[in-house]
């Protein structure tokens, strides 16, 4: 057997390689977003799949497994750093080696015609059409999760994958709470008399004016340093191909300023945690976020606890103001403040509010959750969407196009994904809490000073970058496990003080 030394030379080759490739296919999927043309797809397409082919050979290749296998018997002599790497590929050895390989080519191929069929069904609000794809979809990963993980209830096994460690039981309990606080709170915001109007907001916001404050944001947050780029796509993302090379993107709209505000605000703070990993993991599978809901945790602090914050608009309006000075003229701080938190029930989850968004997500969970124990039938599911829709948000939905086929997620697969959204804003707000103890917030966002509000992320979540677990991190960040009252606390606080709630409005 190769002795450690040994072994460990060939694993630094071995992810270093792959560091290449995958920032080579980062580069190539990033530029199909942004400035490809038209018909570059099919020649890309061939490209990324011989390389997408290598990665496989690498990954799941007889001598990673070995190579895998001689650093598991000498794990006592591991780092801290070493140990982390070898779990994280030998979880993806499992992944692929687990799945019989023809098994895997027929659900690659599976999920690439469910896509096309449910952007077709969504157009033509046809669910039939994609009812078998989801049924197959979800009987194909059950079979897949007792490959990887015979183990696991086979939902706890996909939301593994996303979130190491969190369970369904987890859920449960957070998700209960969600309803029991914040259905109730809803429903008095929209009983209550104090509405926010917005009508200041329906005029045009001039193209420079919003490139200039998405320039002057990424200032404010510190990303303007030789290595983060700013691009412009239909929907906003981020990707991080080293920690010297971040790029987000934004999608600005001439009749709402404030997307592309917020969006610049959210991909930043993604941003940040890729930029602020630790130097030694670079080139290391360690290097990026921990799991999505973590990752989101860092978007959605900057989004919605800095960026919607009253101290933050005190920064941001004079801002505004500057870039669009027409526009502005007649318009107060406080207004922007009330406007950017108006609550509002609406039937997309991407267009929804920060109060009503974890509610669109439960609505995902519990579908999600009953499909994989077998609860709902596939067919059963626009009724069952519709009706919770109706319970949690009050909502009626027309449509299928604007209900249970809104999203894409389920023709990619990503069932278990969804929960990860709604805990990132749980994190933070738990995060917040705890760091309120070390440095004084508000008045360091009131002087538009973030600087240390990052340092502190990066101390305690950012450096670590997947060397550590969430359970871990969020140890680090809290002082606690994973509380989501400090969320629900916090969702109350700040609405009961925006909408001017009273006792009274609680009948
Ligand atoms: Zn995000």
């Amino acid at each position: 057997m190769m002795d450690l030394t040994t072994a460990l030379q060939k694993f630094s080759e071995f992810e270093h390689k792959l560091y290449a490739y995958s920032y080579a296919m980062g580069v190539m999927s990033y530029d199909s977003e942004t400035a490809a043309p038209e018909h570059s797809a099919e020649g890309r397409g061939e490209a990324l799949g011989m390389l997408s082919e290598q990665v496989y050979q690498l990954t799941a290749g007889a001598e990673t497994g070995e190579l895998l296998d001689v650093l598991q018997t000498h794990q006592s002599e591991l780092s801290v750093q070493q140990a982390a790497q070898l779990r994280v590929w030998k979880k993806d050895y499992d992944m692929n080696c687990k799945i019989p390989a023809q098994e895997y080519i027929e659900y690659a191929k599976l999920i690439n015609k469910a896509g096309a069929v449910w952007r077709k069904a969504k157009n033509e609000n046809d669910f039939s059409a994609f009812a078998p794809y989801i049924e197959q979809i979800v009987k194909t990963q059950k079979k897949f999760a007792g490959y990887f993980a015979p183990d696991k209830d086979p939902y706890d096994a996909w939301l593994d994958e996303y979130e190491p460690g969190m369970t369904r039981a987890q859920l449960d309990t957070f998700f209960a709470n969600l309803r029991s606080r914040i259905v109730p709170m809803v429903q008095r915001i929209q009983r209550s008399e104090n509405q926010i109007d917005i009508s200041w907001l329906h005029q045009q916001w001039p193209l420079a004016g919003q490139q200039q404050l998405a320039k002057e944001l990424m200032e404010l947050m510190g990303l303007n340093n030789g290595r983060c780029a700013l691009g412009e796509t239909e929907h906003p993302f981020t990707t991080g191909f080293s920690r010297d090379d971040v790029r987000i993107t934004t999608h600005y709209y001439l009749e709402d300023f404030t997307f592309s505000l917020f969006s610049v605000i959210h991909e930043g703070g993604h941003a940040l945690y890729e930029l602020n990993t630790a130097p030694r993991l670079q080139r290391t599978c360690l290097a990026g976020g921990a799991s999505m809901g973590i990752h989101e945790s860092q978007s959605r602090f900057y989004e919605n606890l800095i960026g919607r914050s009253r101290e933050f608009c005190g920064v941001i309006w004079p801002i505004i103001c500057k870039c669009f000075p027409e526009q502005t003229k007649d318009v107060s701080e406080e207004t922007f403040w009330r406007t950017i938190n108006r609550v509002e029930p609406s039937l997309i989850r991407t267009e929804a509010d920060e109060l009503t968004y974890c509610l669109h997500i439960m609505v995902r969970y519990e579908l999600e959750k009953k499909l994989f124990a077998g609860e709902i039938e596939v067919d059963q599911l626009p009724e069952a969407w519709n009706s919770m829709m109706k319970e949690y948000l009050g909502i009626t939905v027309p449509d299928d196009t604007h209900g249970v086929l809104q999203d894409t997620h389920w023709a990619m697969g990503s069932f278990g994904y969804f929960p990860s959204y709604a805990l990132g804003s749980a994190y933070s707000a738990q995060m917040i809490a705890n760091m309120r103890s070390d440095i004084d917030v508000d008045s360091l966002v009131a002087q538009g000073n973030l600087e240390p509000i990052t340092n502190w992320l990066t101390e305690k979540i950012h450096q670590f970058g997947k060397e550590q677990l969430p359970a871990q991190l969020l140890q680090n960040s809290c002082g606690s496990a994973f509380d989501s009252s400090y969320y629900t606390d916090y969702l109350e606080k700040k609405y009961t003080e925006i909408y001017k709630l009273t006792d009274t409005d609680k009948s």
